[in-house]
């Protein structure tokens, strides 16, 4: 069996990623989404164990000490982690898997990882993200004055992506990363087995044998 395609989708806090992954999952169901670990606290609709695991600081960093976690990062003030076992599990039964983390930790499943997907979400513009980030009303302005700071960072690293999701539409949005999944499992370099099965099968075929 293949091992699954491990896509790890980051961007902009308020891009909008949140509701991609949404939207993206209800549609295609097909996909093991990893929950992720962390220290902040929940906001309005969050459950534990839905959107996060939520712990408490000295909880995070015996996970850590203890290595269960794949990579984690700090953001904004707060501690994010990966599990490592779910994320492991799943691509070892050929599971496509899908990690939403910020730039640090996208970096470090890559380095873990060279044929992970490096997706990138961004809205349309600068503008639009502001305007994202203080309409969901769950950032104090000096939270969000961070996060456009941090923001402004993580541009920086956009060249190391893969792929550019730009989030006007929602619907085209969700569809275009389905397209590139389907498109990397297509890629000549991830179906080795095939290929080879196909040259070797050339090497016995002989058409006389046919008529
Ligand atoms: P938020 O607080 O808005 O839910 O998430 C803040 C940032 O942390 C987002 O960019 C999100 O993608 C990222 N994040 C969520 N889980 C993880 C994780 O497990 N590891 C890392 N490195 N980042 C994460």
């Amino acid at each position: 069996m293949s091992r699954g395609i491990l896509t790890i989708v980051s961007g902009f806090s308020g891009a909008g990623k949140g509701t991609v992954m949404k939207a993206f999952l209800k549609k295609y169901t097909d996909y093991a989404l990893s929950i992720s670990v962390t220290t902040r606290s929940p906001r309005n609709e969050e459950q534990e164990g839905r959107e996060y695991f939520f712990r408490s600081k000295e909880e995070f960093e015996k996970l850590i000490e203890e290595n269960e976690l794949l990579e984690y990062a700090q953001y904004s003030g707060n501690y994010y982690g990966t599990p490592r076992s779910y994320v492991e599990k799943c691509l070892g039964e050929g599971k496509d898997v899908i990690l939403e983390i910020e730039i640090q930790g996208a970096g470090k499943v890559k380095k873990m990882f060279p044929d992970a997907v490096l997706v990138f979400v961004t809205p349309p513009s600068v503008e639009e993200l502001y305007r994202r980030l203080s309409s969901r009303g769950t950032e104090t302005p000096e939270q969000i004055a961070v996060r456009m700071e941090t923001a402004g960072k993580e541009a920086e690293h956009m060249d190391e992506y893969d792929y550019l999701l730009i989030n006007d539409s929602l619907e085209e949005c969700v569809d275009s990363l389905q397209q590139i999944i389907l498109n990397e499992h297509r890629c000549v370099e991830r179906n080795a087995e095939f290929t080879g099965r196909i040259r070797s099968e050339f090497k016995t075929f002989k058409i006389e044998n046919k008529q």
